[in-house]
């Protein structure tokens, strides 16, 4: 029998691809301006007429290309950005599918001249709906210029389906300033219908943001800096005062790509929570970097969604930066701690339909300190005034827990030799807790569905820091007499870094009975401070501040907070007890912020069932 199956022909194959990629001129510009990009110009200029719908033109001084190439770049899958499967997953480019220019030429008239430097003379192609209708040498510049005209002049369903041009043109400033934003060290200039649009010369971050938004923006902007394991974020946020009534001035870019993602849209808006009227909206322009391997790269050349490895956690790292941010330009009440619970948000429910327990702490019992009967379990509450309150909720996440537990019995066996007063006579109280520790550094725990690695010292880190946030918030600062005042030997460098931060050390509960030449005596200290490491951790604080000491109350109290917390935390290498082990759960649980560290370090890492499931197949 004759097949009946059979390949279609390029230029159909082409028209095809390009119902993908061009879906209007501004899809055109976006190509081409990509392309330009990676071509390492540092100048580019956009000439449009009517909206795109008659040309597009993109000038750009960047690599140019020879005669092959340039008959090559033509060809669907042409592209010099990868050549292996796994450069997909380190990627540096705009493009890789080489698609982009065999679909334009598809559906329009292409006209290329390009020259890379060094030669004489360039190439001259024109390109009509995939046919080459013209191929000679010409006279150029180094760099490529590519115009773009009729589009869709072969597809009349497409031509008719475009919108007036003003609308059009509107799609391609989008694209443009999409562009711009993220690369402010290149110069491009916009030219609409005659009229220069934009021209930006190359410059710094907020000057670019400045020169694309408007001069009026630079006075709103509030910069946004976070470095971490997970995530490199730089960029700015609008001051609530200015929000806009729509939603124009939101760009979040990763690796370079602008992208659209709701959830962490809301992770941003939700940092300007109490801080908005009704119905406006914050501006931010902020500029991811992660590991090119941790996001689906996959993406879909109209499509501007990024699937990430670790969501939540980028959630949480750019909700506290933003707020940090508005705190420390003294927009935002920051540090009360004791607002109601609108500033929290649901972010580890999200999907996962997991809950934080809210959960009521008494912040007055130190569990490290005190005295804790050693059969008390998590199911006879009674017998601690602490667990009392917190237990219930948390326990909620432990109920059908008992499969998880029985797994984790298994793995308990691999820890015995670190751990071994985990066994014996421990185990009931073991069951009912759910949790255990490894090798002294390492608290693992389950929820319904998932299994929780926590570090123990990371996460006593953030309790202790949200406490002390608390304490130097409440007014007075909670603070415990010394029976003896307690006199610390400084250097005159030392001192004068202890007066400026004389205010701060007060808000946060110490008393300080006097400061002379080459000494402090101090009579009181915050109330949780272990009395006996009072001197190393002001030693510690000292130094911490010693090359830099911020100007603002704002960042002080939380730099003190992030120095205290973090030389008081229990160290990795520290025996935890079974109810040292639960009350640190739940305590971390009932914080704000439990999944990072102050510092934005990932206090725990979850596994699912599923994950495991996967494992054993
Ligand atoms: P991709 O960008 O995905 O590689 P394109 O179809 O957009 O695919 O481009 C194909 C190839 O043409 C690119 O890989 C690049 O080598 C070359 N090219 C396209 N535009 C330019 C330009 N402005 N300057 C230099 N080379 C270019
Ligand atoms: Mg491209």
């Amino acid at each position: 029998m004759n097949s009946i199956i059979h390949l279609l022909p390029d230029h159909v194959a082409n028209q095809i691809a390009a119902g993908e990629v061009v879906q209007r001129p501004a899809s055109v510009v976006k190509e081409l301006l990509e392309n330009a990009v990676d071509a390492d110009a540092t100048s580019i200029t956009l000439i449009v007429k009517e909206g795109g719908k008659t040309s597009i033109q993109v000038i750009d001084n960047g690599s140019g290309m020879g005669d092959t190439d340039a008959r090559l770049s033509f060809e669907r899958h042409a592209t010099s950005k990868i050549k292996f499967a796994e450069d997909l997953f380190q990627l540096h480019t705009k493009g890789f599918r080489g698609e982009a220019l065999a679909s334009i030429a598809a559906v329009a008239h292409v006209e290329l001249k390009t020259k890379t430097e060094g030669e004489e003379l360039g190439s001259h192609l024109v390109i009509e709906g995939s046919k080459t209708v013209k191929q000679d040498p010409c006279v150029t510049p180094v760099g490529t210029s590519i115009a773009v005209k009729n589009l869709f002049f072969n597809i009349p369903a497409r031509r008719n389906f475009l919108k007036s041009s003003s609308v059009e043109q509107k799609h391609i400033i989008d694209e443009f300033q999409r562009v711009a934003l993220v690369h402010p060290s290149i110069a491009f200039k916009f030219i609409h219908n005659d009229s220069e649009l934009f021209n930006l010369p190359a410059t710094n971050l907020r000057k670019r943001i400045v020169g694309v938004m408007g001069a009026k923006t630079n006075e709103k902007l509030v910069p946004v800096k976070e470095e971490t394991d997970l995530i490199q974020l730089t960029g700015f946020v609008g001051k609530p005062e200015f929000a806009k009534k729509s939603r124009g001035e939101q760009f979040f870019f990763v690796n370079d790509r602008f992208i659209k993602h709701p959830y962490l849209h809301h992770a941003v808006t939700s940092a300007f929570e109490g801080l908005l009227k009704e119905k406006s909206y914050p501006s931010y322009f902020l500029y991811l970097k992660v590991d090119p391997k941790s996001i689906d790269i996959n993406i879909h050349p109209t499509k501007t969604e990024v699937k990430f490895d670790n969501e939540h956690a980028i959630y949480s790292i750019l909700r506290s930066s933003v707020k940090h941010s508005l705190g420390q330009f003294n927009v935002s009440p920051v540090l009360d701690f004791n607002k109601d619970s609108s500033m929290e948000t649901d972010y580890m429910q999200h999907k996962k339909g997991a809950k934080i327990p809210s959960i009521e702490v008494d912040r007055n019992f130190n569990p490290f300190k005190a005295e804790v009967s050693s059969h008390t379990s998590a199911k006879s509450p009674s017998k601690n005034h602490f667990k009392s309150k917190s237990t219930a909720n948390w326990e909620s996440l432990y109920t059908d827990a008992s499969i998880e537990e029985n797994e984790l019995m298994d793995i308990e066996v691999e820890s015995e030799s670190v751990s071994p007063s985990l066994f014996g006579g421990q185990s009931s109280s073991y069951q009912s807790s759910g949790t255990f520790q490894l090798q002294r550094k390492y608290i693992i725990t389950s929820t319904k569905s998932e299994m929780l690695i926590i570090d123990q010292h990371r996460a006593h880190f953030r309790v202790l820091y949200e406490e002390l946030l608390k304490n130097i918030t409440a007014q007075p600062a909670l603070s415990q007499q010394l029976l003896f005042p307690l006199k610390l030997q400084l250097d005159s460098n030392e001192i004068r870094v202890f007066e400026n931060l004389k205010e701060s050390l007060v808000n946060a509960g110490f008393s300080i009975s006097e400061i002379g030449e080459d000494f402090v005596k101090i009579n009181g200290i915050p109330n949780r401070l272990p009395e006996s490491e009072t001197s190393i951790l002001l030693d510690q604080l000292l130094s911490d501040f010693e090359n830099d000491i911020p100007d603002s109350g704002f960042d002080q109290t939380d730099r003190l907070a992030k120095s205290l917390a973090k030389s008081m935390a229990i160290k990795n290498g520290s025996l935890l007890q079974k109810e040292e082990q639960i009350e640190l759960v739940n305590l971390l649980f009932s914080c704000k912020e439990p999944m990072l560290t102050p510092t934005n370090r990932l206090v725990f890492v979850k596994q699912s069932a599923a994950d495991f499931d996967k494992k054993f197949m």
